[in-house]
């Protein structure tokens, strides 16, 4: 089992390095154990290969943010979603509070103002907040290829300090880019983000990106193909939030990150890549996964600019 002895190695190297914090702004998340550990690859032809805590269940955070957005893009097509949510890389923290200053809208999709927004955008207009969360629900499980339930203890605990999503999606509201109540956007948005799954669930989730939107466990077309190849431009240059830069030349590999500790890369036509380890750097992105993708992609040359 090449792959397998591949991964347990390489997480022996990255599993001395205890730096950084837990996020302690959602007091859940601040109780998970920091040690936990894991890694998979999930190849487009349905094989998972996995290493250390690939089954234990935390909450996907942002890395929902990239499937919502697809989601919205084909349950709407793409003018009414880019006429509220801009794709330039912001340069700033995940939750800056900041807009566009000529259209009011969120830079991209993969800052919480973004995603608020788009989570308003997800399944047909008009529907009631709980229906909603269903559709969401719904197709990140199709993402999965497996049924997907929400963390209520973290959901509860992130909507307890919700200050400051509350105050992005008051601002949206204000320009018109939400047209709905903020409050209910917000708490639908912190559902979507407290939706429990493994390393093998997210792994199976970028392969199923990486395989132009089809699942590779139910076959099913999740989303349609352009909508993946824009997701997976939108997540190489703004993934990582002010780290994307970096990201990009050192890694190379569209990728999301999320506040308990996932990661998730995508390269397509190939192989999706998720890891799991709790402490967070200075921009919110798990220490730990960020060293296991650049040994990924240096030792197995996955960096998509690298000419053969
Ligand atoms: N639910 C978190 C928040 O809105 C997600 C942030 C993240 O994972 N970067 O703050």
């Amino acid at each position: 089992p090449i792959i397998p002895d591949y991964l347990a190695e390489v997480l022996r190297d990255v599993e001395r390095d205890t730096s950084g914090e837990r996020a302690g702004y959602i007091p859940e998340l601040a109780t998970a154990d920091p040690e936990r550990l894991g890694a998979a690859f999930a190849m487009t032809g349905g094989e998972v290969y996995g290493a250390g805590d690939v089954d234990t269940e935390f909450t996907i955070q942002s890395i929902s943010k990239p499937f919502v957005y697809a989601l919205a893009l084909s349950d709407h097509g793409f003018d009414p979603v880019l006429a509220r949510v801009g794709v330039e890389p912001s340069g700033e923290a995940f939750n800056e509070i900041s807009l566009e200053s000529d259209t009011g809208r969120p830079r991209n999709p993969m800052i919480n103002a973004g995603a608020i927004t788009v989570h308003s955008l997800a399944g047909a207009d008009g529907l009631s907040p709980t229906a909603r969360v269903e559709r969401v629900l719904e197709g990140l499980s199709a993402f999965a290829g497996r049924p997907l339930r929400v963390d209520e203890a973290v959901c509860a605990s992130e909507m307890e300090h919700a200050h400051r999503n509350l105050a992005i999606a008051h601002m949206l509201r204000s320009h018109n880019i939400l047209t709905e109540d903020p409050r209910a956007v917000v708490d639908g948005y912190i559902r979507q983000c407290s939706v429990l799954v493994t390393v093998r669930d997210l792994a199976m989730m970028a392969a199923t990106l990486a395989n132009r939107g089809r699942s590779p466990l139910s076959g099913r077309q999740v989303v349609p193909e352009l909508v993946v190849r824009h997701v997976l431009s939108v997540m190489f240059s703004c993934g990582m939030y002010d780290a994307a830069g970096d990201w990009a030349t050192q890694v190379g590999i569209p990728a999301k990150s999320g506040v308990a500790g996932g990661l998730i890369g995508a390269l397509p036509g190939q192989i999706g890549i998720a890891t799991f380890s709790p402490r967070l750097d200075v921009h919110g992105n798990s220490v730990r996964g960020v060293s296991l993708f650049e040994r990924f992609s240096s030792d197995m040359g996955l960096h998509l600019m690298e000419i053969p």
